[in-house]
């Protein structure tokens, strides 16, 4: 089958062996893959990347034992893996599973993948949208559930990437008002055609007082981060008011300053991270899928396997949202 292989800048297809099922590992025929902000690291390699790619949408062609999934399913490809029988993998949190085992490219003709991270793809929803699911939706999911984000609540959202997009189509599914920070034009534009009630530039000095200014009599007691910038982090963390929550969805590997007392113990914050859902909630992934009047425009360039190397390139750029590929055209 062909597989994509990617360092220095290039992405090549490589022909590598068809993956062979085992066990609770399935093969699933990709219809389509989006590429992750965490796949620049393999653009960006000095070595040769084999195993990125972690979302899509498929068919399952090939099982062998499974009792989850048969031959003819369609399946949302959740990312990464779990062992399969710790707490987080039993409730559907198997992304917080500390053992992993290897997991195949998506970004191939056919995945390998383990039956419990996959979720079925309904037949009304196509597998392009269905593949938002993955690290589009599944971080913003995390955060609106477990924030409770409902009608009328005012929610600031720090980054407009494709995380952050699918965080503004969920908050905005739910009823809220929705404070958007962003600078890039490409995707400012973008998150005002999504719903965005107020767009606001980060790079302004005054961007915390402009922030508390959008409706001041609606309290802002929850913020989603998904920009990982060190700057939005602190924005989010001064911005809520007390008794306030912050979901942290955006990667930043560097420490930031906290102050305990001020900004948890005498503020009464709670922040916490999403690095996706659980799989129990696919339910209410399909209801978004299927009713947001906006949440496609996520998707915002779309390529073939022979084209690849341009769709990279222009994910690059910045000036995306969700970039797929389809590994057959
Ligand atoms: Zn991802
Ligand atoms: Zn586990």
């Amino acid at each position: 089958m062909k597989s994509l292989v990617i360092h220095n800048k290039l992405v090549e297809i490589e022909t590598v062996p068809d993956p062979v099922p085992h066990g609770a590992w399935v093969v699933v025929k990709v219809e389509s893959t989006p590429i992750c902000g965490s796949d620049k690291n393999a653009y960006l390699s000095p070595t040769p990347i084999r195993n990125a790619g972690h979302e899509g949408t498929g068919v399952v062609v090939g099982t062998a034992g499974s009792s989850l999934l048969k031959e003819g399913d369609r399946v949302i490809l959740n990312p990464l893996s779990g062992c399969g029988e710790c707490r987080y993998c039993r409730t559907g949190n198997y992304i917080y599973c500390p053992q992993k085992p290897a997991w195949t490219s998506h970004f191939a003709e056919y995945a390998l993948v383990q039956d419990f991270v996959c979720t079925p793809l309904p037949e009304d929803i196509d597998f392009d949208l269905g593949s938002l699911a993955c690290c589009a939706l599944g971080p913003g999911m995390g955060s609106v559930r477990r924030m409770n984000v409902r009608a009328f609540d005012k929610v600031l959202i720090t980054g407009m990437g494709p995380v952050g997009l699918g965080a503004l189509a969920l908050s905005k599914f739910l009823g809220a008002y929705v404070i958007s920070v962003e600078s890039e034009p490409y995707r400012v534009q973008l998150a005002r055609e999504m719903g965005a009630d107020v767009v606001l530039d980060p790079r302004d000095p005054d961007i915390l007082q402009q922030v508390q200014a959008v409706d001041a009599r609606t309290p802002l007691l929850k913020a989603i981060e998904c920009s990982g910038n060190s700057k939005a982090e602190r924005l989010c963390i001064d911005a809520l008011e007390p008794l306030g929550m912050l979901s942290c969805c955006g990667e930043n590997h560097t420490e930031i300053p906290i102050r305990v007392s001020e900004d948890f113990i005498r503020k009464g914050l709670t922040m916490m991270g999403n690095w996706h859902c659980s799989t129990h909630d696919a339910q209410s992934m399909y209801a978004i899928l299927r009713r947001s009047p906006v949440v496609g425009k996520i998707i915002t360039h779309r390529y073939g396997f022979s084209r690849v190397q341009e769709a990279f390139d222009q994910f690059m750029t910045g000036n995306t949202g969700k970039v797929i590929i389809n590994p057959w055209q």
